[in-house]
Parts: C-alpha cells; structure tokens; sequence
C-alpha cells in the first residue's frame, strides 16, 4: 500500500530521524566548527522546510575566528592522516559507507525535508555517497603514478602522487551531501583532510554526516579534524578561497559564485576544482524513439523540480516530430503529481524557497517579452497543502535558443520547447550555442547521427548521452562540464589526481654523473 504524507505524523518522524543521525534536541541551536555549540558569535539562522515550512532547526553560523579554529586544526590532522597507508584510509571509508548504509533511510529522509527534493531522490543520494565510498574503498590502493625510461644508463625515473593537504569544498543547497562526499572521500583516500562548508540553506543534512563521520573516526581512534565541517555563508568560502593552506578549493554552485572563487584562488596560485551551473539540452532527431524521449525529458525536466546541474532545460525537436511529441508532453504535464516530497505519490515537489519561485516567475515574464509562447504551467500553487508558497506547476515554453532567458540557467522547472530543421548538424550547432557546457544528449536509433553527435564537432559538454536523458549520472565516469560549468571534474575515472600532487622522482644507481641532453659540464679540480 502507498502511503501517504496524511498517514504520516511527521514532525515526529522528522524528530526520530535528527535523534537516529546524532542530532539530539528537536529544535537546537547548532553550531559550526569541531565542537558543535561553541561558536564564536551568535548570529543565527532557521533553517525552514520548503516542505511545509516548518522550522526544522536553528543553526549558528561560523565566524573567521570559528574558521581559523577548523583550519588549525584541519592542518594538525593532516599530520597523522597523511602517515596512515592509503588503503588504510580506504578501510576508513569503507566504514563510513556502511554507516551510510545503516542510515540511509534517515538521511535520504532529512535530504529530502531539508531540501524538497521527493524522497526518491533523497535516497538516491544517499546510494551515490555509499557508491563513492565503495568507489573510493577500491582506489585507495590505485593511486597509481607511472614510471619511463630514463635516457641516461643505470638511471630510474618514475612519478608517484602525494597528499595535498587541506582541501576546502563548497557545495551547493541542491545536492546537500551528495557532491561533497564526491570530493571527500575521494579526498581522503588520497590522504588530505577535508574542510566542508555546506550551503547555508541545507546546513543540517551536513551536520548529520559529520556525526557519521566522527563516529567512525572515534572509533578508530583517529583525528577529529580528519573531517570538518564549518557552517557559514559566501564570506567563509570567500575567506577559503583566499587562504593559501588550502591548496585545493573544489566549489560547487552558480557560475556567478565560480568566477569568484577561481579568480580569488587563481591570484594565489591554488588549485581550483569548479562545477557550475547547466544549460543542457536534449536533441530529439526524427529517427528518435519518442517514448524513451519523453521519459528522459519529463524526469530530466521536472525531477528535482528543475533543480539539478544537469536538469534538461532545452529539447531540440526536428521538424517532423515536433508536433507529436509536443501534444504527449503536454498530457504528462497537465498530470504531473506535486505535492509533499515525502509523500510516495509525488513526483514533484518544492523550489527551495521564495527566491526560487521568485526567478521562475521572472523567467516565465521576460521569455515571454521576448516572443516565447508559454504552454503550460507557471503557476504558484496555493491552498492547504502548498501553504509555503514554493509549489510551482512545471512550464513549456515554446521559445528560440537565441533569446537572452533561454541563454541563462533558471533553476527552476522551465522547459524551453526549441524546433530545428534539416541535418543533425543544425540542433547540434543550437545545443552547443549557449555559454553553459555541462550535460547534453541525443535522442536517435541512427548511427549516423548518434555519432556526429558524439565527435569532435559535436557535442562540446563534459556529458554527451545516447538515448538517456541530461540528467542522472553514475559515479563511475568523470564528472563535470566545459565552458561557464567551470571545466572541473570530480567523482569517477581518474578524477582523483586533483586532489594530489604530483612528482617526478629520478634515481641515479651508477657510479658516474650524466647530465640530461648530454650536455658537457666537467667541473676542474
Ligand atoms: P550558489 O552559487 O548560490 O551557492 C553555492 C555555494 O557557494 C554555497 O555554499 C554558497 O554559500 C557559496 N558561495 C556563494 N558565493 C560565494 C563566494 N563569493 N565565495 C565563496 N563561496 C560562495 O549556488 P546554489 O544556489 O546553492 O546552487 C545552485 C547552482 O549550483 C546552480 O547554478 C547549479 O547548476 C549549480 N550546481 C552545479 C553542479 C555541478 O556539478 N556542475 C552541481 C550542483 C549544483
């Protein structure tokens, strides 16, 4: 049987779900740093669900002093973290994927109150960060470097990978835990030691995986400050971004916020890992099967509530098929369940907040200024069970690519309904023109297609798909996009050198002294 958000009595499932991750007051006042409550300053925030709008919890926010302290000790656990054999590190790890395993109901439940996406989803990141830690189990003891010949007799020459250091990761509200347990675990097999700031708006999922976290380290008897965590707004990742003992910045967010950090850990010659916003396209060709098309643009578009990096916001149409596929896209829509996230009928829940609704509006208004024909949706729904203002029924927007709002990302469920006609080549040259380079994909049963789809003058994202929608990636490949997405990639593959440094090592085993180029310095005596 289903059940429904109605049968729940929820604020007390939410309040066992706190107690279970480690979060033991019903409504506390959380702190940042290593001691929870021992915060420098006061200055608050309360956290709301866009769920009902219930206050959640209130958490205290991080000063530079809170800061300093979460550093200092960051650098004191690097110490010892980076003696401990990485495949060491790896069994860490493994420990930590499965109390994320114990608790992946709990968590994937909090994910999905904190943040609104539908508990599917909720789950479905808590298994991407148990994939990860599995992931990264198996790569604490690859971190492989190469050797080559040397050119010179009796000569060794190879290059291995060393630990950074501190890494800082800034993430964002839409993946809470997700993407950082990308960078931390795979950060931590490599031997650095990790300083999180999570966004302001998802701070409690945050503080209930560093009480995972510290319970595995507690067990093992290792450094608190292995794993930190420091709960603030822009001016601490501002103040990460500038400090030169953290060799590595990896952020996770806005375009707008990635020019920032890159520029502030460019000017200090530190290591940035950016992944930022999308603008990503689905190209449906003649050839399509259209029913596997419209699965991927109907989850791609409204899951999330068009809330994902990866979130289909454009589909590029042929001519042909436009008509069609237009008519049973717009049946779905009109049926499209919205409502509580943690309700099991739910496919669509809440924007994060007022702001949110606020850019979709907007986004709706000026597209349409520009000549876009809205065909459904747009609406701020109201009514008992959509009191917080945050419900939105998802939109079609007949538009053009060139127009100056189907050229930005709205995080918000807009879907620009884009028609082309002719060769490939021509949805291929619409796809590839907006700044954005981060998820695209072809809908097509022709190789012809497919293939220009997926060569060099074609798709010009960090993700190019056959027959699968935009969004939905697994751990395993590399993740990231080109252009204004920032060019970083993390997760899967060999993503993980970033968080090393590496070194070339020459070894001299003869007894002469050849100089490289064999060149001649034959000092007198
Ligand atoms: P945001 O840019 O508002 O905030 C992201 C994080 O950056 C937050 O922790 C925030 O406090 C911090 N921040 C903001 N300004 C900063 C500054 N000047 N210096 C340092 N830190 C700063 O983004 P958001 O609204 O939380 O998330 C939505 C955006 O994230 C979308 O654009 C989405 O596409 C993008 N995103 C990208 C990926 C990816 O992998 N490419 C994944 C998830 C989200």
């Amino acid at each position: 049987m289903k059940q429904t958000i109605d049968q729940l009595p929820l604020q007390q499932e939410i309040a066992t779900v706190l107690k279970q991750l480690g979060i033991k007051e019903s409504n506390p006042a959380y702190s940042t740093g290593l001691k929870w409550g021992g915060s420098n300053n006061k200055t608050t925030r309360d956290i709301y669900s866009p769920a009902d709008g219930n206050l959640i919890a209130t958490v205290n926010m991080a000063t530079a002093k809170d800061y300093e302290q979460v550093i200092t000790t960051a650098q004191e656990a690097f110490k010892t973290w980076r003696k401990v054999p990485a495949p060491k590190r790896g069994e860490i790890v493994r420990q930590v994927g499965e109390k994320l395993r114990e608790h992946k109901e709990a968590l994937g439940k909090l994910v999905s109150y904190e943040m609104g996406k539908i508990l599917q989803e909720g789950l479905g990141e808590v298994q991407e960060m148990i994939d990860i830690c599995d992931f990264a189990v198996g790569l604490s003891r690859q971190l492989h470097g190469f050797t080559m010949h040397s050119e010179r007799p009796q000569h060794r020459m190879y290059e291995q990978y060393h630990p950074l250091g501190i890494v800082g990761v800034i993430s964002a509200f839409n993946f809470p835990v997700a993407v950082w347990s990308w960078n931390a675990m795979l950060a931590a097999v490599c031997g650095d030691v990790i300083v999180w700031k999570p966004s302001e708006k998802t701070p409690l999922t945050a503080i209930a995986c560093q009480h995972i976290l510290r319970e595995v380290l507690a067990e093992n008897e290792l450094p608190e400050g292995i794993f930190n965590l420091v709960i603030g707004d822009a001016e601490i990742g501002s103040l990460m971004s500038k400090d030169t003992r953290v060799p590595l910045v990896s952020a996770t967010g806005s375009t707008r916020m990635g020019k920032k950090v890159g520029e502030a850990v460019g000017a200090r010659l530190g290591r940035s890992l950016l992944e930022l916003g999308g603008n990503n396209a689905i190209i449906v060709t003649e050839n399509a099967d259209l029913e596997m098309a419209l699965r991927a643009i109907v989850f791609g578009a409204v899951g999330t509530c068009g809330q994902r990096c990866t979130s289909t916001r454009r589909i590029i149409v042929h001519d042909t098929v436009y008509d069609q596929l237009k008519e049973r896209l717009l049946k779905v829509y009109d049926n499209l369940p919205i409502g509580h996230p943690l309700d099991s009928t739910t496919l669509v829940g809440p924007l994060i907040d007022k702001d949110a609704v606020n850019a979709f509006t907007n986004a709706l208004q000026e597209v349409q200024q520009e000549g876009g024909t809205l065909l459904i949706g747009g609406e701020i729904l109201s009514g008992e069970n959509y009191k917080t203002g945050t419900y939105v029924t998802p939109a079609i927007v007949e538009a053009e690519n060139h127009f100056e709002m189907v050229q930005e990302e709205t995080f918000a469920p807009i879907l620009y309904l884009i028609r082309y006609s002719g060769d490939v080549e021509n949805a291929i040259e619409l796809q590839n023109g907006v700044k954005q380079g981060l998820s695209s994909s072809i809908f097509s049963t022709n190789l012809l297609e497919t293939e220009a789809f997926l060569s060099h003058w074609g798709s010009d994202c960090g993700i190019a798909n056959v027959n699968i929608g935009t969004s939905g990636a697994e751990i395993g490949g590399a993740f990231g996009g080109e252009k204004d997405t920032g060019g970083g990639r993390e997760s899967g593959s060999d993503a993980w050198r970033i968080y090393m440094r590496r070194q070339t090592n020459t070894i001299n085993y003869s007894r002469e002294m050849p100089l490289a180029q064999g060149i001649k310095f034959d000092i007198m005596d």
